[in-house]
């Protein structure tokens, strides 16, 4: 067989273009990580030639006793990793995790509620155009303009106005914890489900650094390739008096053949994440972060016009505020990317700039942290980012902080082995 390179110079060039703009910048959209080579390996692997529609042991294909003893893997690993009685780890990505949990629970024009995402939701939740807010009643809760932290006395307020039948608890851009036990209280009291989309946080509570939400959610939906590392994907995990309801939701509810070369690549990342390395490395995400949390909030960023959403991190992400700033959201999201550090530009919550301009940007930890950066690299890369979010700095200053990207990047090669796919 002809290799990749043979047979698609082009998709092959912008493959290898990809890994050299890996290798050489710095990796810091909250949402993203680099998995690890075997991660890749699994995911590359001739299980995508596989046919499995079903679950394991119960499949309408011939020839899935390999697949099955993968995907029985990944769902032992999944639940004994976060203690949960039921998994499904056939979810194509976080949004079909969310359809089926909802589909699974819920008829069309039910309400739902969940938090704006002008306020740090995600789309699944609720947003006018995607599929949640086309086929459910949708109510939002928000954050308080004081201290930015979610007002859980609205939450509350809203649940008995709006009686909706799902509370849904989770973020896409929030850097705190939320109270888990207090939604379940709230969504007991008016008799509607409890999902958590730990899809962000997911990594941090299997080490054991955030608290779990199996303890108080009906359902537990999550991607695998944010903070917990692994392959882009989705999972829900819920009590096992609800299995049969996820089961039928996901497969034929809202997909056909499920991803086997995904759902092994999911498997060793769940293994990967029950290792002491792991929990490690959550260790320097969570330090990470807030040591640029601090770096932002020192006297030359504050005079700056420079914030920090809610005063500082409790997870892998920081949310700069750039409502006093003579710089927005896209211009800081460019400074940036002229230095070799990726971030998104993100709203903050009560922001006076359109979406697309927006008034912050989303920084976050993880990738770097697995690329085997130390408190003292992100207290490196902490200074290069407030120095380059001072409106003043120019393009004398920026060529020198690029030049101290590229020393970090050098430090911690990545993926050393890789010259274009894994082998
Ligand atoms: N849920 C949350 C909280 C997210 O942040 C995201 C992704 O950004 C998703 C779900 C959707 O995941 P995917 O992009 O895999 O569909």
């Amino acid at each position: 067989d002809r290799s990749l390179a043979d047979t698609d110079p082009e998709v092959s060039q912008a493959i290898s273009a990809e890994l050299t703009r890996q290798q050489t910048t710095l990796e810091m959209i909250a949402s993203e990580n680099s998995a690890p080579v075997a991660v890749m390996q699994a995911q590359g692997s001739v299980l995508t030639n596989k046919y499995a529609e079903g679950y394991p042991g119960r499949r309408y294909y011939g020839g899935c006793e390999h697949v099955d003893v993968v995907e029985q893997l990944a769902i032992d690993r999944l639940t004994a990793l976060f203690g949960a009685e039921y998994a499904n780890v056939q979810p194509h990505s976080g949004a079909q995790a969310n359809a089926a949990a909802m589909a699974a629970l819920l008829q069309p024009g039910d309400t739902i509620l969940g938090l704006d995402l002008a306020h740090g939701g995600h789309l699944t939740h609720g947003m006018k155009l995607n599929f949640s807010g086309k086929l459910y009643d949708v109510a939002a809760y928000h954050v308080r303009p004081d201290d930015h932290r979610v007002d859980m006395a609205e939450v509350e307020r809203l649940a008995h106005e709006r009686r909706p039948r799902l509370i849904v608890a989770g973020w896409s851009a929030y850097p705190r914890q939320l109270d888990f036990a207090e939604f379940r209280r709230i969504a007991d009291e008016v008799g509607a489900y409890l999902m958590v989309d730990m899809a962000h946080f997911a990594g941090l509570v299997a080490a054991g650094l955030h608290p779990s939400p199996v303890p108080h959610a009906h359902v537990v939906t999550s991607t695998t390739h944010k903070t917990l590392g692994g392959p882009r994907g989705g999972v829900i995990l819920a009590t096992a008096d609800l299995a049969k309801r996820f089961n039928s939701s996901v497969f034929p509810g809202q997909q056909g053949g499920p991803l086997e070369h995904v759902i092994a690549a999911k498997a060793v990342a769940f293994k990967l994440a029950g290792e002491p390395a792991f929990r490690e490395r959550q260790e320097r995400t969570l330090a990470g972060a807030r040591i640029l949390a601090d770096r932002l909030l020192a006297p030359d960023s504050r005079e700056a016009g420079i914030d920090v959403v809610s005063g500082g991190t409790d997870v892998h992400l920081v949310l700069v505020d750039l409502r006093g700033s003579e710089l927005d959201g896209r211009q800081a999201e460019d400074r940036l990317h002229a230095i070799g550090i990726t971030v998104n530009r993100n709203a903050v919550p009560f922001d006076p700039r359109p979406p697309m301009v927006s008034s912050g940007v989303r920084i976050g930890t993880p990738a770097l942290a697995a690329r085997g950066f130390d408190r003292a690299d992100f207290a490196e890369v902490s200074d290069v980012i407030a120095t380059a979010l001072r409106p003043a700095t120019g393009d004398r200053e920026l060529a020198r902080l690029r030049a101290r990207v590229t020393d970090l990047a050098d430090r911690h090669p990545l993926y050393p082995d890789l010259t274009e796919v894994p082998r």
